[in-house]
């Protein structure tokens, strides 16, 4: 079980399902496109209430998979040595907020960085990329399942996503990748039940509050 307090840095990937991509009428990158997150918008989805903005227009959820890094990157380094463990998320994002700072080609912080707007789940020890791709993950709301994903489906692997982060950025143990949405992202109501599933168990829920 790794602390909140034991995660560092939070980078996302963007855009790295084909048809999440499409389904927000985005080109599909030829290379991964990468923003971060503030840690204090990190949320456990440990069973509670957790707030989000009511007057910000949408709150889409997207559920994700996330990394943990246990060492610092160094060049060569395998996915299986570098990551050390997992979790299910969700990169929540002001929509309408995101669309109006694209259209200006502004950065996406305000969309993304809002206090909760990182959930994440009970880490769990990463089984390695093989044994990742035979599982699926799924977002169920109020009992439905509304996203499934699996890092198969990925434009830009694993091993891709740590070489990219680790020599553009430089990662250190305790940074995190949340890796990118499948398709199905919507909008959150008040009240919404989510529960984030790897491979039929559920590593954590929430319910959102919109205030
Ligand atoms: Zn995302």
């Amino acid at each position: 079980m790794i602390p909140m307090n034991e995660i560092r840095n939070i980078y996302c990937v963007g855009r790295n399902y084909v048809n999440h991509a499409k389904e927000l009428n985005n080109d599909v990158p030829t290379k991964p496109l990468l923003f971060s997150k503030p840690n204090r918008s990190l949320v456990k989805a440990a069973g509670d209430d957790i707030m989000l903005p009511g007057d910000k227009g949408k709150v889409h959820y997207e559920a994700e998979l996330i990394i943990r890094l246990g060492k610092p990157y160094e060049k060569g380094i395998k996915v299986n040595e570098l990551i050390d463990s997992m979790a299910l998320g969700l990169d929540l994002t002001l929509r309408d907020v995101q669309s109006e700072l694209k259209k200006k080609g502004h950065p996406w912080l305000m969309a993304k960085g809002f206090p909760n707007a990182a959930v994440i789940s009970d880490f769990i020890p990463f089984p390695g990329e093989e044994i990742c791709k035979e599982k699926d993950f799924a977002l169920m709301i109020n009992g439905k399942q509304v996203q499934l994903g699996n890092i198969k489906q990925m434009i830009f692997d694993l091993q891709t996503l740590i070489d990219y982060c680790g020599t553009h950025l430089g990662t250190s143990e305790g940074d995190i990748i949340f890796t990118g949405t499948p398709e199905g992202v919507g909008s959150i109501t008040d009240g919404d039940h989510m529960e984030l599933v790897w491979d039929g168990d559920s590593l954590g829920q929430c319910t959102f509050k919109l205030g």
